[in-house]
């Protein structure tokens, strides 16, 4: 039987929310015992969320003052005496996730699986390549523990109405001090969050300045959206970096994406893939966006966001 651990990905006290994705992602193979670890400086309130997903066998906490803030030098080690006896170690396609699972997976000398979009059985999955325009099936040994990495966009989230139970767990370990957590520096917005918003509304070259964006923030805040950009946008420094949306950005599947000025390149679209209704905004009728669009308005967007908004 399939007994898989999945790594709590957690930041200021709360839970990812894609560590109820991999829940999702877990529960799809057949019969899985599932347990999430919190490795964190205060583990309980977040052992508490934990508990609470669906499907979730048992929560286990270590406690240590080095996991206040996770990075990978410091929890791998401390996952490769955790995960002995689990078939499988699952983590989110988060930075975090991306940074921790290949140091797992070499320190139990397991070949990781990454970007996990759909399981066939206990040891095959689908993942996608080139840059998501091909999706491939791979098989990991059966001798080995599976270390993966789940792809977000593609799991919905796991609801509460769980009760685990809670257990602590030590680890002997000696945890490395060649590297040390020194500082956090992330933009601050009341906005929502780019990849767990259910509307997003994003900018491309076209809007020419970062003072011409506004009226994208604008549409967004009228429509409680969160923002978005293509890698022209975030490139010509009209938005931050964390707002670029695509191949090298981020991968989000919001129920409505409204595109205004993007042509639709291919790694643009990787990051869009698994978004619900797509609406493009573009004055060139021919632009590739408008293949992948449910709803296309062709026209000058600086006249056509303001009259949206308005009309919203
Ligand atoms: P453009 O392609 O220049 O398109 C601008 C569009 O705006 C055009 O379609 C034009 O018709 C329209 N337009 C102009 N004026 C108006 C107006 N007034 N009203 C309405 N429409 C107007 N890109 C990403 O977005 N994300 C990524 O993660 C990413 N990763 C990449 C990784 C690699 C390895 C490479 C090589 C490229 C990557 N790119 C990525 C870049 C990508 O190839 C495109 O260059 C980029 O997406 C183009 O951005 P854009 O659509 O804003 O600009």
């Amino acid at each position: 039987m399939s007994k898989i651990l999945i790594v709590a990905d957690h930041l200021n006290g709360q839970l990812n929310g894609a560590v109820a994705r991999c829940v999702t992602a877990a529960r799809a193979i057949d019969g899985a015992e599932i347990h999430i670890v919190v490795l964190a400086a205060d583990p309980a309130p977040l052992a508490a969320q934990a508990a609470a997903i669906e499907g979730v066998a048992k929560v286990l906490t270590v406690a240590n003052a080095a996991f206040a803030h996770l990075i990978a030098q410091q929890v791998a080690p401390a996952m490769a005496q955790i995960a002995t006896g689990y078939s499988h170690v699952f983590g989110p396609s988060s930075s975090f996730g991306k940074d921790v699972m290949p140091a797992i997976a070499a320190l139990l000398d397991a070949p990781q699986v990454s970007d996990l979009m759909s399981v066939e059985s206990s040891h095959r999955f689908t993942r996608p390549i080139y840059a998501g325009n091909a999706i491939i099936t791979v098989e990991a040994p059966a001798d080995k523990t599976v270390v993966a990495t789940v792809r977000s966009a593609s799991w919905p989230a796991t609801g509460n109405g769980g009760a685990a139970s809670i257990e602590t767990v030590s680890v002997e370990a000696t945890l490395p001090n060649h590297t040390q957590f020194v500082e956090l520096k992330q933009g601050s917005s009341d906005r929502p969050d780019l990849q767990a918003a259910a509307k997003v509304v994003s900018g491309g070259r076209a809007l020419g300045s970062a003072e011409a964006f506004s009226i994208i923030y604008s549409l967004a805040d009228k429509m409680g959206a969160a923002v978005g950009a293509s890698r022209a946008a975030v490139d010509a420094g009209y938005v931050p970096n964390e707002l670029q949306v695509g191949q090298t950005g981020k991968i989000i599947a919001p129920e409505l994406y409204i595109a205004c000025g993007i042509s639709g390149a291919i790694q643009h679209l990787t990051g869009i893939k698994d978004a619900g209704t797509i609406v493009a905004i573009n004055k060139d009728s021919e632009a590739p966006i408008f293949e992948v669009a449910d709803f296309g308005l062709v026209g000058d967007l600086f006249t056509l966001v303001p009259e949206l908004e308005k009309a919203l």
